[in-house]
């Protein structure tokens, strides 16, 4: 089908993409486009005027500092994926972004717009969550701060409100003895997950901190407190990570589908968090 007539904008500053947001009720900001444009040629949503924010220089920095990262929203999956920042600071966001399918998607897609979108199977929000990033968006006011796990609010839903952006994102650096790690079980390795996890683990040995999202169970990416108090404390073993996986029990109530019951994603969610905790331990030990 083809795209509906829609007027279009592209701003030369973020204060100019504000602005335009602000004209218009139907005004809606154009980042890579993968997902946008196909639900305007779908009909499934009516936008009047796209404000293409996908050029804008204060949108596409990569920071690095110390570890610690900041991504603009616009800055592309294969950006993320070649970035020598990224590379050094959070090998794991550039991997998981290079696992989005495919090159075209890659080189149009954003960060800001995987997340922006909130669908519940895409590849980065669980890793942010995880990773304890920090959301940073724009108004016309000013600059306001949500952590990643309170950002993602439903289906197609986030705490991005209308007539704001989401400027950034903030990545804590790791520290010394953190690592972390991700798994994904997709129907075949090139389609939409069944599951993930992304996990953080951080200690000498022990576990001192433990924060484990899973993905594709629920509207939204969730916390896993039950498994992350499991192994807060415990030692830093393959053991411990299959014992805590336990802890997710009939909290954890995903859709059942054509591609698996309730029952079978809840046991495939501990499968992909013992992984993810798995991979997390492991790098933090090259990392003590
Ligand atoms: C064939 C295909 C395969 C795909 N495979 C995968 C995959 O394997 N894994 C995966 O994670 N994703 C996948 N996607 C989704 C893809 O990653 C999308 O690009 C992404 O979800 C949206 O990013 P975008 O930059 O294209 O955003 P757009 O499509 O431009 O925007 C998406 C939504 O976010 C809003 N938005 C975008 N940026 C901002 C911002 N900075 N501030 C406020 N609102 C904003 C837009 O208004 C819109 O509502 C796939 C898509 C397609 C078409």
């Amino acid at each position: 089908m083809l795209l509906a007539s829609v007027d279009y904008t592209r701003p030369a500053t973020v204060p100019e993409a504000l602005e335009a947001l602000a004209s218009r009720e139907g005004a809606a900001p154009l980042a890579g486009g993968q997902s946008l444009v196909n639900v305007l040629k779908n009909r499934v949503a009516s936008v009047e005027l796209l404000v293409d924010i996908s050029r804008l220089e204060e949108l596409r920095s990569i920071e690095a500092s110390e570890g610690s990262l900041e991504i603009g929203a616009c800055v592309t999956y294969d950006e993320i994926d070649r970035s020598p920042e990224i590379r050094a600071g959070h090998e794991i966001v550039s991997r998981v972004a290079s696992h989005i399918e495919d090159q075209q998607i890659r080189n149009r897609g954003t960060i800001g717009g995987n997340c922006c979108l909130s669908d519940p199977t895409n590849n980065l929000p669980p890793l942010l969550i995880a990773l304890g990033a920090t959301m940073n968006i724009q108004s016309g006011s000013g600059l306001r701060q949500v952590a990643a796990d309170e950002f993602f609010r439903g289906y197609f839903l986030t705490a991005v409100e209308p007539g704001e952006i989401l400027r950034s994102i903030s990545i804590p650096a790791l520290g010394e003895g953190a690592g972390a790690g991700y798994s994904t079980l997709s129907v075949a390795s090139d389609s939409k997950a069944i599951v993930r996890a992304a996990a953080l683990v951080r200690g000498n040995g022990t576990i001192d901190e433990a924060r484990v999202a899973l993905a594709v169970v629920g509207p939204v990416p969730i916390r896993h407190s039950g498994m992350e108090e499991a192994l807060r404390g415990g030692a830093a073993t393959a053991d411990a990570a299959r014992e805590a996986a336990e802890a997710i029990g009939e909290d954890l109530e995903p859709i059942a589908d054509a591609h698996g019951s309730t029952e079978y994603r809840r046991q495939m969610a501990r499968v992909v968090a013992r992984r993810a905790v798995d991979e997390a331990i492991a790098r933090g030990g090259e990392n003590g």
